[in-house]
């Protein structure tokens, strides 16, 4: 289970491999969704050579387990539960699991609910185990349509396929680039909520490049996998040729009175493997979704991002006329010290004085996966894994945070909202948008920790800590002149949506 905790976590499966090379190769590489495909290559070559997490947001380990008849799942839970504990004490994982009502982190992925394990028999004289990693961004972007329904730029999506293909092509739409596009959608027609869901999201343990054995859903998945990739979304939702590399569709019964569409939303860093077991031994027999003949090989081809020479040195603390040059477009390469915050940071922030001086800081929206190295009392940090978190969740905090205590910069993924767009341009401040999930490209920018803050209080994603960064590079989408490339992408694919002819 240890093994392939970590093969999941650090090596994706061949056929999403596939699907990001070919999307490298259809976007024009100048582009701002061509750099960050070349990011993304190269964050995941880095992190099978170096056995590191693809994405610091390991997300709820979901185990999908087959048993033959007399296998004892007492046991096995038991083995799950440890090697769960020990990929986290390895920083394979990041340490998720959080008590809903006191907020506290457990340490080490295990607690009510987490991880989350499903068994079924069969009867074949094997185990199967499959996992999927699937973390908060694209969890967030799940979506769950009761038909009949009325949906932005598209109207009316009636209880027929015509209306079920309306509702996919939405959900891709409305995922923008907060769930790490491009990303798979695992979907369920009918069912009832809670079954729709888990259906959908078993969907996503099917390979990238089969066939839906269904005719009618074969040629929606087909349908689904042009038109999306028509809207214009793009890798981070920056705009772009290729917003999904998946779409697959299983259809339940359900009662005369419902009609939901689920959809499971996965980003690039779509991580699920498989393995078949020895039911005596516990040894592993065969991987699924790998060819054993065929070596991983180099996703990208080239060096993956290059710095250019045109791109703008930023260096920490930040002043207001520093930020107030910058545009949207421009890149940047931040050096200096940079703080993290995410949730329960910007909760805190709300609520108390700052931990340590914040006036001209850049505040990274990330939780990080990070190691303890040496022995008390020589015991240091270091950086194991540190893309981007999904902004938006702090719309309704940042624009105080920032004025209260004097920030310049903030830092995340997908964007933010108006009201942090109004409190960039009366403040003087800038949203710089770094390439989600690229963890392991982004921790060998951060090669110093100076300090964390409210690590006992927070747990370690969500303390506040204090990173060295060298030449991290960062894109700027939101500046202090009221422009949102988040914004002006949103309205450009809502009226590509319109134009795909599908509106009633
Ligand atoms: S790639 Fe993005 S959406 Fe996916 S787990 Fe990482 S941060 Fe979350």
């Amino acid at each position: 289970m240890l093994e392939l905790i970590t093969q999941t976590s650090t090596n994706l499966p061949p056929d999403v491999r596939q699907a990001m090379a070919d999307a490298i190769c259809i976007e024009a590489p100048k582009t701002q969704a061509g750099q960050a495909l070349a990011i993304i290559g190269q964050n995941i070559d880095m992190a099978y050579e170096q056995e590191g997490a693809i994405c610091q947001d390991t997300g709820m380990p979901t185990f999908e387990i087959k048993t033959p008849v007399g296998a004892d799942q007492l046991v096995m839970k038991k083995q799950i539960l440890a090697a769960v504990a020990e990929a986290t004490a390895r920083g394979k994982l990041r340490p998720n699991s959080v008590d809903s009502i006191s907020g506290k982190n457990s340490g080490n992925n295990l607690g009510p609910g987490t991880p989350v394990i499903h068994f079924e028999q069969w009867e074949a004289p094997e185990i199967e185990v499959r996992l999927l990693l699937k973390g908060g961004g694209c969890e967030n972007m799940n979506i769950q349509y009761s038909l009949p329904c009325a949906l932005e730029h598209l109207g009316r999506a009636d209880r027929d396929l015509a209306g079920v293909k309306k509702c996919l092509l939405h959900a891709v739409w409305q995922a923008q680039g907060q769930g790490c596009a491009p990303g798979a959608i695992g979907v369920c027609i009918g069912s009832d909520r809670a079954t729709g869901y888990h259906l959908a999201k078993l969907q996503l343990f099917r390979s990238l490049d089969d066939v839906n054995p269904d005719p009618a859903l074969a040629q929606l998945e087909r349908e689904i996998m042009h038109e999306a990739n028509r809207i214009g979304v793009g890798a981070m939702g920056f705009g772009g040729m290729v917003s999904l590399i998946g779409c697959k569709i299983a259809a339940a019964n359900r009662l005369p009175a419902s009609f939901f569409v689920s959809v499971a939303y996965d980003c690039w860093a779509f991580r699920r493997l498989g393995v078949r077991l020895d039911a005596q031994s516990g040894a592993i027999t065969q991987w699924l979704y790998r060819d054993p003949q065929r070596l991983v090989e180099r996703l990208l081809p080239g060096a993956g991002f290059e710095v250019s020479g045109r791109e703008i040195n930023l260096e920490t603390p930040l002043r207001e006329e520093q930020v107030r040059a910058l545009k949207v477009g421009d890149v940047v390469l931040i050096n200096g010290p940079m703080v993290t915050g995410r949730d329960a940071a910007h909760h805190y922030l709300m609520h108390h004085e700052a931990p340590c001086n914040l006036e001209g800081a850049l505040l990274y929206h990330c939780g990080p996966v990070m190691l303890k190295e040496g022995t008390p009392p020589n015991i240091r940090w270091r950086v194991n894994a540190a893309g981007p978190t999904t902004s938006i969740r702090e719309e309704p905090y940042e624009a105080e945070v920032m004025k209260r205590f004097g920030i310049r910069a903030v830092m995340g993924k997908g964007g933010m909202g108006k009201k942090t767009l109004a409190a960039l341009q009366e403040h003087g401040a800038v949203y710089l948008h770094a390439i989600g999930g690229a963890a392991q490209f982004y921790a060998r920018c951060l090669p110093r920790v100076h300090g964390v803050y409210l690590l006992e209080e927070l747990g370690i994603p969500e303390a506040m800590w204090v990173f060295e960064a060298t030449d991290f590079p960062a894109i700027v989408t939101m500046d202090s002149h009221g422009n949102s490339l988040h914004a002006d992408v949103a309205a450009s694919t809502g009226a590509e949506l319109e134009k795909l002819g599908v509106r009633e």
